[in-house]
């Protein structure tokens, strides 16, 4: 299969550029996104071919921008959608799903950004893969680089969560610990990205990276039976995963595999680092960068790559934007696992607070077929449970203990 991608486009002025290892336009400095030629692949899938082949993300390869006969894969992706009826009667909504994307081989969905980030850097002929990470991207680059047989130059910020930093050096990268916020470990790797031949998957392979994430819009859309959900609520760091699952819907229409989507994008921030949902908020199109100081540690980007786009989707959509203390997000998570069996990272009670939020202001309407996207799992970021969990009682071996000691 050759690829259906056909060039990178500027989101801003429309030039074209081969498809490269490149990412903003010489013209206008606007970024690059991919375009595809969406009459051959309207052509080429079906609901029946895409039903037939094997449950990873990689069945919506038409979509997916590597000529991709060999994909870099764990087979991730095909994550369940479940039915949350008891999350859903606490919050008020009568159909909620969770989408639990803690269920890919590193435990986020960084997998299926970084599974297309790293096919394509072996197309390109890259012989190392490297990236400016808040811990699940770098647990994914390290991972699916090693696979690859790659070298793997991974750049972290010093203070990240002790199951990160191990989910990472487990598969043994060039592991960095930079002294300063995910910010400036992204602006540092620009600058080595100036002087290496690298392929760093979020800076000079970012329009092929970010084009991962469509499959959790497809994904969803496949598994409610070839529809698109009324409302959608998406954890937000640069704001790209908001912005692909809004295109991923109409990509779908595009190529004829569902009816017109009216769905609405709604975002989801730390109040401790929420520059987008505070511009939404504030009613603003202009960002103002902050320095982040939050839990959700994996949201916290201060300024954002992909905000103004994420803010634009949301209102194009009619979708609203929230954000939630770090009391609230603990409390989300305790919420999610103990209605739902589902243990969600900071990033999962981000999302179920601000779904929680948008709830009783009637954001998110009570008779909507509404997703929330849980994109990491807690087994990672333990810290935040800290002393916030009952302490289970200590008995002897015997039943006498266990009487008296319950
Ligand atoms: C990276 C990440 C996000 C958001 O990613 P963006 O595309 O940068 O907005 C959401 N949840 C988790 C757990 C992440 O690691
Ligand atoms: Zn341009």
């Amino acid at each position: 299969m050759t690829s259906y991608a056909k060039s990178l486009q500027c989101r801003e002025c429309g030039k074209e550029y081969p498809l490269e290892a490149r990412y903003v336009c010489e013209f206008c400095f606007g970024p690059l996104e991919v375009a595809y030629d969406y009459e051959r692949i309207r052509r080429a899938v079906s609901r029946e071919r895409i039903a037939e082949r094997p449950r990873t993300m990689w069945r919506y390869r038409e979509f997916l921008p590597a000529d991709g006969e060999n994909p870099v894969t764990l087979d991730e992706g095909c994550t369940p959608l479940v039915r949350a009826r008891a999350l859903g009667e606490r919050l008020g909504l009568k159909e909620l799903w969770i989408k639990n994307d803690c269920a890919n081989p590193t435990h986020s969905f960084k997998d299926r950004v970084v599974s297309v980030a790293v096919t394509k850097a072996v197309e390109l002929g890259f012989k190392t893969v490297s990236c400016a990470s808040t811990g699940n991207l770098a647990n994914a680059v390290s991972a699916y680089g090693a696979r690859a047989g790659l070298e793997r130059y991974v750049f972290i910020p010093a203070n990240l969560e002790a199951g990160k930093v191990v989910a990472s050096n487990v598969y043994e990268p060039h592991l960095v610990k930079v002294e300063g916020n995910y910010d400036e470990v992204n602006r540092l790797c620009s600058e080595i990205a100036g002087r290496h031949r690298w392929a760093f998957v979020n800076i000079n392979v970012r329009p092929y990276y970010a084009e991962g994430s469509k499959t959790l819009g497809f994904e969803v859309a496949e598994q409610l039976g070839w529809r698109a959900p009324d409302h959608v609520v998406v954890p937000m760091a640069s704001g790209s995963l908001l912005t692909k699952i809004h295109k991923s819907l109409g990509e779908l229409h595009k190529t004829g595999l569902i009816a017109k989507p009216a769905t609405r994008v709604s975002g989801a921030q730390a109040l401790g680092c929420s520059p987008i949902s505070t511009a939404y908020l504030e009613g603003t199109d202009t960002f103002r960068p902050v320095k982040p100081n939050t839990i959700a540690k994996s949201l916290a980007i201060g300024n954002p790559a992909d905000g103004y786009y994420a803010l634009r989707a949301i209102k194009e959509s009619g979708g609203a934007a929230e954000r939630v203390t770090d009391d609230e997000i603990v409390e989300g998570i305790k919420l999610l696992a103990s209605t739902e069996g589902i243990f969600a990272e900071t990033a999962g009670g981000v999302t179920v607070a601000c779904l929680k939020k948008l709830a009783a202001s009637g954001a998110v309407r009570p008779d909507e077929v509404t997703v929330a996207y849980i994109t990491g799992t807690g087994l990672k970021t333990q810290e935040a449970l800290h002393g916030r969990l009952k302490e289970p009682p200590v008995i002897k071996p015997n039943l006498a203990s266990f009487e008296a000691g319950i």
